[in-house]
C-alpha cells in the first residue's frame, strides 16, 4: 500500500500517517517527492483497505501496489533515485558512472598501481574484493581486513571511494567499517538474512543479479534491503547463466530498459563478468552505456596473466583508458557524460 499525502500536508499529518501505520504493527518508509510526500507501507500479510488511511489528514490518497516488490518499484516512487557513493551520484541524470579495479585485492603495490591507473584514466570509484566467493575452496579467497586497509589507503591516494564485497555477515560488519559501498555478490543475491543485514548497513549497497535470477527475484532481493531501512541500492547486471558456450556468461542489456521502467533504483553493468573475455569487455560497456546502463563496472589488472582471480576477463590500465574513451563517446551520443 502507498500513502500519498496532499501537497500541502502538514509534517504533523504526516508524522499522523506513520503513527497510524505504526500503530497497527506495520512498518512505514517515508518517500519525499519533488511535489510530495508519499508512505510505502510494508509488514501486512495480505490486502489492505485503502479507506483505512484515506480518512486521515493529509492523505491524498491510499494505493494498493500491485507488484510483489514494494518499495523498489516505480509505483511507489515515480523518481529515479540518486545513490551517493562516497559523494559520487550514481543514477544522478546525464552521469555515467565508471568504476575501474582488480578482481582481488592481491598486495598493496598492485592495487596502488591498478588504482593510479584507472584514476588517470578517469573511473569515478575504486572496485576491489578482499573477501572473495571462490567456486573452488583452495582458489585465493581474498586477503580479508588487510585487504580493506589496502583499498583505504588506495582510497586516500587517489581519492577514489571504494565498493568492495562482503560474502557474510562477519564479513559486511567489517566492510561497513572501511568501504564507501558494499556489494553483495551474484552468489549470495538470494542470501536473505545477509540481505536484511545489508539493510540495516549505513552504506549503499551495489546487489548483484543471481546467476539465474529473473527480474522479479532481483527486485525483490533488493526489496529486502529496502525493508530493512537502506534505501541506497545500486543494481547491477553481471550476466546470466544460459546454454550459450561462446562467453562466460550472457551478459542480459535486455534488463537495463526493463529495471528502468519498474523501479527507479539505479543499475549499473558489469561486462567482465558478462563475458569472461577481456577482448570483448569495451564492446559490451558501450553497448551498456547505449543501452541506458547508470554506470559500468570494470575488472582491470595490471598484469592480468598473474592475476589470482579472473585473469582472463581482466583489461590493462591502458586498454581501460582506451575503453573510457569509447563510452565517452557513446554517452555524449545519448546526451550523457562521464
Ligand atoms: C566480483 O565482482 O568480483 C564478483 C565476484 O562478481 P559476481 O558476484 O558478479 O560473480
Ligand atoms: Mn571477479
Amino acid at each position: 500500500m502507498l500513502v500519498v499525502m496532499r501537497q500541502d500536508a502538514t509534517a504533523e499529518e504526516t508524522r499522523g500517517v506513520l503513527a497510524a501505520v505504526e500503530s497497527r504493527g506495520l512498518k512505514a518508509h517515508s518517500i519525499p517527492g519533488a511535489q510530495r510526500t508519499a508512505i510505502g507501507i510494508t509488514g501486512n500479510p495480505g490486502p489492505l483497505d485503502p479507506a483505512l488511511f484515506e480518512s486521515l489528514p493529509g492523505v491524498w490518497e491510499a494505493i494498493p501496489v500491485s507488484h510483489p516488490y514494494k518499495l523498489v518499484s516505480r509505483e511507489v516512487k515515480p523518481d529515479d533515485s540518486i545513490v551517493p557513493i562516497g559523494g559520487v551520484p550514481v543514477g544522478a541524470p546525464g552521469f555515467v558512472v565508471v568504476v575501474g579495479g582488480p578482481c582481488a585485492v592481491e598486495s598493496r603495490e598492485q592495487t596502488l598501481t591498478i588504482a593510479a591507473g584507472v584514476k588517470a584514466a578517469g573511473a569515478h570509484l575504486l572496485r576491489g574484493g578482499a573477501f572473495k566467493p571462490r567456486t573452488s575452496p583452495y582458489a585465493f579467497q581474498g586477503l580479508g581486513e588487510e585487504g580493506l586497509r589496502i583499498l583505504s589507503e588506495a582510497r586516500d591516494l587517489t581519492g577514489l571511494p571504494i565498493v568492495t564485497e562482503a560474502v557474510d555477515e562477519a564479513s559486511l560488519d567489517l566492510v561497513e567499517r572501511y568501504a564507501d559501498a558494499i556489494q553483495i555478490g551474484a552468489r549470495n543475491m538470494q542470501n536473505f538474512s545477509l540481505l536484511k543485514r545489508a539493510g540495516r548497513a549505513r552504506k549503499p549497497i551495489v546487489l548483484k543479479r543471481g546467476l539465474s535470477a529473473t527480474l522479479e527475484e532481483f527486485l525483490m532481493s533488493a526489496e529486502y534491503i529496502l525493508s530493512e531501512g537502506n534505501y541506497a541500492v545500486v543494481l547491477c547486471e553481471r550476466g546470466v547463466r544460459t546454454f550459450a558456450d561462446h562467453s562466460r556468461n550472457t551478459l542480459d542489456l535486455t534488463v537495463v530498459p526493463a529495471v528502468k521502467q519498474l523501479s527507479h533504483l539505479p543499475i549499473l553493468v558489469d561486462p567482465s563478468h558478462g563475458t569472461g573475455r577481456r577482448d570483448r569487455v569495451a564492446a559490451l560497456s558501450r553497448a551498456a552505456v547505449a543501452v541506458g546502463a547508470d554506470g559500468v563496472m570494470i575488472e582491470v589488472h595490471d598484469h592480468p596473466d598473474r592475476a589470482l582471480s579472473d585473469g582472463p576477463q581482466s583489461i590493462t590500465p591502458e586498454m581501460f583508458a582506451q575503453l573510457v574513451g569509447g563510452l565517452k563517446k557513446v554517452a555524449a551520443a545519448i546526451d550523457r557524460a562521464l
